[in-house]
């Protein structure tokens, strides 16, 4: 017979449904099964009338994957206000050994996160685990489809490189036949290298890798970053009030109770330092993650927003690559509820002044020969801006911990599983 998901489900059927066992109840005479699929939770019920049938379900065990076989009845008692009458019963798959972490906890169980992580299978059957990937799907979905919408070219750029634009300090190095190469920490390079081919406006979902210290909530080595960049591009705003739509959709298609203004306020980092300044938080060219915090804090009380657009960022702390604009740059980081979820700025374009500019932070241009060229041969004013997948899902739900946000974190003390 063929396979009925949950989801759908009518009473009056006779259906076979395939999934793992939730939960055993049951008495003496009478075994609720809770199974669970992709689509949802449904009980079903054995009864020892069926002698055989009740034989064997008396040996299942939790986590257990099963094809039931039965008729779909109304009970006003049952969640769903029906249920499955179990006629038949086979197990398609065993667990033949006591589980490491349960998919249902009781009582105060409350397995620490490392456990769970170091079990994520398992962990990822839990419904409410479930529910941040179902999550983070509709995140991917909004953004393939608002970046195609708007005419962007999906690209995928290398992943293995022999330098990157930032400090190499980030990287990871891996052998590469009779040299070192390096994993990429940012596609920055090669969006540029996009725009300056003519494709002009470009977007990238890929894997990102930084050897930098993420034992903190938000940091890990390996994530997703959602990346663009466009030509003709002239004015920081713009590229504002594009990740302004951006985000405004993620909020509307993932229904996140986040407080969005109809203008997202663009406040410049001198601005900020006063506001956490007066606030007995001294912050010089760069704000720290706890000051991060305490500005979510500040702009909700006077904005009545959970995100902030922070403007005019040091040079100091700034890359080459980003306009100047005094001792600032023409750029922003957006900050939801005090976290960084994207960094974006105008590029320069122009190949004396980014040459000059290179010089001022220790880099040698002319060293980067392939990102050098593209500054000569005809590159389009163009910007861009970089965000994290995972970050966004973290901080869009709440989470307490960007790991609850990947399948299967990478961390400094993590590799497996
Ligand atoms: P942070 O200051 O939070 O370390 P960053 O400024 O170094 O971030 P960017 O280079 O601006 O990060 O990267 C763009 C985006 O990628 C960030 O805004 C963030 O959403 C995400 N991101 C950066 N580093 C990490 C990381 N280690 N783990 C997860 N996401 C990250
Ligand atoms: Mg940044």
């Amino acid at each position: 017979m063929a396979r009925t998901y949950i989801k759908d489900l009518k009473v009056g059927e006779k259906v076979t449904v395939k999934g793992w066992l939730h939960e055993i109840r049951g008495l003496a005479k009478v075994k609720f099964l809770i199974l669970r699929d992709y689509t949802g939770i449904i009980q079903c019920v054995a009864t020892s009338d069926n002698e055989e049938l009740f034989k064997k379900v008396k040996t299942l065990n939790p986590e257990t994957v099963v094809e039931i076989t039965g008729s779909v009845v109304a009970n006003k008692i049952a969640k769903q206000g029906y249920e499955v009458a179990v006629e038949d019963l086979n197990i398609l798959g065993e667990v033949s050994q006591v589980l490491p972490i349960q998919v249902v906890e009781k009582g105060d169980i409350n397995t620490d996160l490392s456990t769970r992580m170091d079990n994520r299978f398992l962990d990822l059957r839990k419904p409410e685990i479930n529910k941040i990937f179902q999550f983070r799907n509709t995140i991917y979905k909004t953004t393939v489809d608002f970046f195609m919408k708007n005419d962007f070219m999906n690209i995928a750029t290398p992943k293995m490189t022999s330098a990157g634009v930032e400090s190499g300090a980030e990287m990871f190095s891996i052998k590469y036949f009779n040299t070192k190469a390096y994993l990429s920490q940012s596609p920055q390079i090669y969006k540029q290298m996009m725009v300056c081919s003519g494709f002009e406006k470009v977007f990238e979902i890929g894997s990102i890798f930084r050897a930098e210290n993420s034992n903190t909530t938000r940091h890990v080595t390996e994530f997703i970053g959602i990346d663009f960049e466009m030509a003709f591009v002239t004015d920081e705003n713009e590229l504002m009030d594009f990740t302004e739509e951006y985000i405004k959709e993620l909020v509307k298609a993932t229904k996140a109770e986040v407080k969005v203004p109809s203008k997202i306020p663009r406040v410049p980092f001198e601005e900020v330092r006063d506001m956490l300044n007066k606030k007995g938080k001294k912050i010089t060219d760069d704000i720290d993650p706890e000051s991060e915090k305490l500005l979510g804090e500040l702009v909700l009380k006077k904005y009545k927003s959970d995100l902030i657009f922070v403007t005019n960022y040091p040079w100091s702390k700034r890359p080459f690559y980003h306009v100047k604009n005094g001792d600032g740059t023409k750029g922003f980081d957006l900050l939801l509820r005090g976290v960084e979820i994207a960094t974006g700025s105008l590029r320069e374009h122009n190949y004396d002044i980014l040459k000059k500019q290179a010089e001022e932070k220790d880099v040698k241009l002319d060293d980067m020969k392939d990102y050098a060229v593209m500054f000569k041969c005809g590159a389009p004013p163009h910007g861009g801006c970089g965000l994290g997948m995972e970050r966004i899902t973290q901080n869009l739900l709440g989470l307490d911990n960007i790991r609850e946000a990947c399948f299967v974190p990478r961390d400094p003390d993590r590799l497996t599983p």
